[in-house]
């Protein structure tokens, strides 16, 4: 399955993943809770402000029609150390990991999967318009600013993250600010493709 996707695998190897795998798109579990977080209690700061968080995106129960569509995915992770993941450098790492899905996503939609839909992580106010004072989707109506990079988060679909890298058979745990410090500590953020 690797192989008959590499050209997909490649693209996102080649825009700057460390690692991608091919998985079955019906091992990605999806739940209502974890979509309910963004505006739980705790709110994300971010929450309501693009229009790719909630609630302005349709959450878990469009994921499962998408979902349904789809046979395989692909996966990609980025690996960081967990100095760079605590640090200013963090959102250019996150922008990084939307360009790489959107790439791979263009990739699948010029090879014949003209459904597929990429997923990120992160708010893409925050990421891309930060110096803009609105969303201009949500504001004007207008097309995105940054359609060519960003992408909606994997939160906002309550996809279950760390079941996803275990059906990557990667590691899921992330580590902890306070590991910051060790040189040797490292995390990861990851986003996901799903063909159709
Ligand atoms: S215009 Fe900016 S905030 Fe709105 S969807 Fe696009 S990247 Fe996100």
């Amino acid at each position: 399955m690797q192989k008959q996707y590499g050209h997909l695998t490649e693209e996102a190897l080649k825009l700057g993943a460390s690692s991608c795998k091919v998985i079955a798109s019906g091992e990605i579990q999806v739940k209502d809770d974890l979509a309910a977080l963004c505006n739980g209690e705790y709110t994300c700061p971010n929450f309501g402000l693009g229009a790719s968080c909630p609630p302005h995106v349709k959450g878990p129960g469009q994921f499962r029609k998408w979902q349904a569509l789809s046979r395989y995915s692909i996966v990609v992770k980025i690996e960081l150390p967990t100095s760079v993941m605590f640090s200013n450098e963090r959102n250019g790492v996150m922008r990084l990991l939307h360009q790489i899905v959107a790439g791979v996503e263009q990739k699948a939609i010029e090879t014949g999967f003209k459904k597929s839909k990429a997923f990120a992580g992160g708010s893409c106010k925050e990421l891309f318009c930060e110096d803009q004072a609105n969303c201009c989707v949500l504001t004007e109506n207008g097309p995105c600013r940054h359609i060519e990079s960003a992408r909606p988060s994997m939160s906002g679909f309550g996809i279950d993250v760390t079941k996803l890298m275990a059906s990557c058979g990667w590691q899921g745990q992330k580590a902890e600010e306070s590991d910051a410090a060790d040189k040797q500590s490292s995390s990861w953020v990851a986003g996901l493709v799903l063909l159709a």
